[in-house]
């Protein structure tokens, strides 16, 4: 079956009692039992039975096992934001004197989380050029815990080699983490590329129209300490499962994400193409554009299309900022593929709490602003950018 079939298609994890043909909301903390064997059968993980919605909710598992369903995943693990997947990923490879190897183009708080909150807990990161292979293998030690990387980063746009990268850490026994939030994984298999564990914020294309906050871990069962400290520990003590109403929205999300993703991608190259030719725009930063530097790797690995993410460049920070101020249709607004057409200045929101150096070193500019196309007619959506950049040097 294909993906688009199997993303609506997917059964409930048990019939619903009267047939509801939307997902029905499991609103309930905790669940009744017959005996008090069933209970502890339940609670001691000897057959699949919710017991606390902390840690199992059937709305929430049908949303997981369609993303199982859709990916060829072992283990899928819904969490209550992107951060908190990612969070969670990382503290089932980590110990204390262990070491992460990966880049500094990283969403912001996942630079923040590797480099404060897990620094304090002793573990280090290394932030190196992944784009250097050579320094990717010497960076990697025996106290190395993971590769971890985004596939498309944000916003600088620059596509990893995932193939390259799995390799490497499969040499070295450790799993490659990617953060595949850019590029649905109904547009192509991470797990074919290599990758072991993907962490995605469900709160982008999956939810849709900003419904919604949540994360997931796919897990490809290739590292099983991932699943069983995730499973048996980290759902438990850490406590960020996903709310049953959060998955129910995600899930009639993720129905809907194969048909929105492709009238955003295909407005996105299309405004890209017509964006280079506004003389106030400087630079239009797109992978799906033929002469972008990562445009063959990113069609080889992502296919066809090039997901609904692209950056474009004023003359300096001022014009950013009237730029933004100008914008009549185009929301004022972080957030990514909603279905609304969303703009930011990453440098002074998202990247706001960074030092200038900092900044520098993560090649975020002043001059940029980040765009995340939307569902709207394409010319609309054109029109506004155009309007907003007149008068600009
Ligand atoms: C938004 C985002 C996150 C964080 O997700 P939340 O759901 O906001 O917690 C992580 N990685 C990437 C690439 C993102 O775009």
């Amino acid at each position: 079956m294909e993906k688009a079939t199997i993303a609506i298609d997917t059964k409930l994890p048990r019939q619903d009692a009267y047939g509801a043909i939307a997902v029905p909301v499991y609103h309930t903390a905790a669940y009744e039992f017959e005996t008090a064997k069933d209970m502890a059968d339940a609670f001691c993980g000897r057959v699949l039975a919710p017991d606390y919605s902390r840690v199992m909710n059937p709305t929430v598992m049908h949303l997981e096992e369609t993303v199982k369903a859709l990916t060829g995943a072992t283990n899928v693990f819904a969490f209550c934001s992107g951060m908190a997947a990612i969070s969670n990923a990382l503290l089932a490879v980590v110990e204390q004197g262990k070491n992460i190897v990966t880049s500094s183009h990283l969403f912001g708080n996942t630079v923040a989380l590797t480099t404060k909150t897990l620094a304090r807990l002793g573990v280090e990161t290394k932030q190196i050029n992944l784009l250097d292979l050579d320094a990717v293998r010497n960076a990697i030690d025996e106290n190395t815990a993971c590769l971890y990387l985004e596939i498309v980063t944000n916003p600088q746009l620059e596509v990893a080699d995932l193939s390259a990268l799995a390799e490497i850490a499969h040499e070295r026994n450790i799993p490659l983490i990617a953060d595949t939030t850019v590029i649905p994984f109904t547009q192509f298999s991470a797990k074919a590329l290599g990758v072991d564990i993907e962490v995605v914020s469900s709160t982008k294309y999956i939810s849709g129209g900003a419904t919604s906050l949540g994360g997931l871990v796919i897990d490809y069962g290739t590292f099983p300490v991932v699943n069983q400290r995730i499973r048996f520990e980290l759902l438990f003590n850490v406590g960020s499962y996903m709310s049953p109403h959060a998955a129910y929205m995600q899930s009639l999300g993720l129905e809907t994400l194969d048909a929105r993703y492709r009238v955003q991608s295909a407005n996105a190259l299309a405004l890209a193409r017509k964006l280079q030719s506004v003389p106030e725009i400087k630079r239009v930063n797109y992978i799906g554009l033929e002469d972008n530097p990562f445009y063959a790797l990113a069609r080889k690995q992502f296919g066809e299309t090039s997901g609904a993410m692209l950056t474009i460049d004023l003359a300096d920070k001022q014009a950013c900022f009237h730029f933004i101020d100008h914008l009549q249709l185009i929301r004022r607004a972080t957030n990514l593929f909603d279905n609304k057409t969303l703009a930011i200045h990453p440098y002074s929101t998202i990247f706001g709490p960074f030092s200038r150096s900092q900044k520098q070193a993560m090649d975020v500019f002043d001059t940029t602003i980040r765009l995340s196309v939307g569902l709207e007619d394409v010319d609309d959506i054109f029109a506004d950018i155009v309007q907003a950049v007149e008068g600009l040097p």
